[in-house]
């Protein structure tokens, strides 16, 4: 299988420098022994080369049926070739395994469903990441975001004086319309902490505002965090730093617990979301989350079914929902999603293919943070996106909800590559916008 598609990356071209095969070998052998197990195992010596789960994957029909983009030609150019080599390959293979694991595969684990014998090439590939992390080799923009969580345990390098001034920053620009508004710091024996994603303060303080805002409105007993912890991403989940990974999942559950609030409702992240049910849990040893956790979607429908919060009207004109892989296909929210939408838009018409089998995104899996070198991978990568999507402005549809923060990062750079036009919402821009304000300024 041919690989002419090398892209140069600092963080890739310095890791390798650093490597012997020796080193190499040595590094996969105690990998191999000490964390894979049998599953890996398992999953490599039954995969038999039927090439099913090819059409599951966007890479592969983005690129006409290239076999290299298939899952299980991926696996097969990496893991394969590690496996039957026992490690012992030269520093510039590592290079092309980094490239293909980080930037070739979202482990959006559509892939799986399409397996007749349940393969999860997501988790094989997740593997690779993982070697590769352990060798020092990963590109150098989301090694950024993972040491940004090392040293400050939030991804964007948020210092410890400008979170709560992020908030306190909202909470007055909130107040000239719910004059009685606060963001409540450090509230003991709340019944919900809300937390959010760095990029929020970052970049999007909007959603800080409008999320003070729902909370208020609908009088729930909230608070939000003001010590580190209060980041529920975790980017060190998708370089491979299963140890940083486990340590961030800790200091967010204890907030909650230090707090001693009742659940901890986390913004609309898929992969903040997937972090906590998924990856993080099962590393820190947890059968059962310290404190309860929903996502978002759920948090709003209980608002909207309880009446907490009424909307005043509804978003006018047809939208269409695209289904977050880590959110819906990994955690079934997807009736959820539907209930909530279905209450804040007049209409809604379903793009094809959708829920667990909806295309990724073509961000997630951390390929969005691996940075400029590599967006023209995500954007050609995900051509099979941007005609769904080119069917769905065929039908009338502008208008694209996602409770997800990369969904949104992918799909706008797919919109403008491929000049469609649409616009993206939260389920929170919409409701903020739309529900009845019983506590603003009249
Ligand atoms: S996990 Fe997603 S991106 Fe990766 S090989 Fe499977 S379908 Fe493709
Ligand atoms: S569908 Fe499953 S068994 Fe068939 S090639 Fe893909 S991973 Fe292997
Ligand atoms: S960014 Fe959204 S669609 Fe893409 S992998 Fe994450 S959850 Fe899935």
């Amino acid at each position: 299988m041919k690989f002419d598609r090398k892209i140069d990356d600092a963080g890739l071209r310095e890791g390798i420098a650093k490597l012997t095969p020796e080193k190499i070998q040595e590094t996969f052998l105690q990998f191999i022994e000490g964390e894979t197990g049998a599953k890996l195992k398992v999953y490599s010596e039954t995969c038999v080369r039927c090439g099913m789960c090819s059409e599951a994957c966007h890479y592969f029909m983005s690129h006409d049926g290239d076999p290299s983009y298939s899952p299980v030609g991926k696996v097969t150019q990496t893991m394969g070739v590690l496996l039957k080599k026992k490690g012992l390959v030269d520093p510039e293979f590592i290079y092309k395994c980094a490239q293909i694991a980080y930037t070739e595969c979202n482990l959006c684990r559509r892939c799986i469903h399409y397996c007749p014998l349940g393969i999860d090439t997501g988790y094989i590939m997740s593997m690779v990441r993982r070697f590769c992390h352990k060798l020092g080799v990963t590109p150098l923009y989301i090694q950024d975001t993972a040491h940004s969580h090392s040293a400050t345990f939030n991804q964007m390098w948020v210092k410890d004086d400008e979170w709560p001034d992020a908030l306190l920053w909202q909470e007055e620009e909130a107040r000239d319309e719910f004059p009685n508004l606060r963001v409540p710091l450090d509230v003991e024996g709340a019944d919900y902490m809300y937390s959010v994603i760095a990029p929020e303060p970052k970049f999007r303080t909007q959603l800080i505002y409008q999320a003070a805002a729902i909370l208020h409105e609908s009088g729930v007993n909230w608070t939000m965090p003001s010590l580190p912890g209060w980041d529920n991403s975790d980017m060190a989940m998708f370089t491979g730093d299963f140890e940083m990974m486990g340590r961030l999942k800790r200091a967010h559950f204890e907030c909650a617990q230090k707090l001693k609030v009742k659940k901890i409702v986390m913004g609309e992240c898929g992969h903040a979301f997937r972090s906590v049910y998924d990856m993080g849990n099962r590393w820190c040893g947890w059968d059962n989350y310290p404190v309860e956790v929903v996502h978002s979607i759920e948090f709003f429908a209980y608002l909207l079914r309880s009446g907490k919060i009424k909307m005043a009207t509804k978003f006018e004109g047809p939208v269409t929902i695209h289904d977050p892989c880590n959110v819906i296909r990994g955690r079934g929210l997807m009736d959820e999603l539907r209930y909530v939408t279905s209450e804040i838009a007049t209409e809604v018409i379903e793009m094809t293919p959708n829920r667990e089998h909806n295309y990724c995104c073509c961000a997630g899996g951390g390929v969005i943070n691996c940075g400029p070198p590599f967006k023209n991978v995500r954007i050609k990568g995900n051509k099979i996106k941007a005609e769904q999507l080119k069917r769905m402005k065929d039908q009338g549809v502008n208008t694209i909800i996602s409770p997800c923060h990369n969904c949104h990062g992918g799909l706008e750079d797919i919109i403008h590559a491929y000049d469609l036009h649409m616009e993206l919402k939260f389920l929170g821009d919409i409701i903020y916008a739309h529900m009845e304000k019983t506590k603003a300024v009249e």
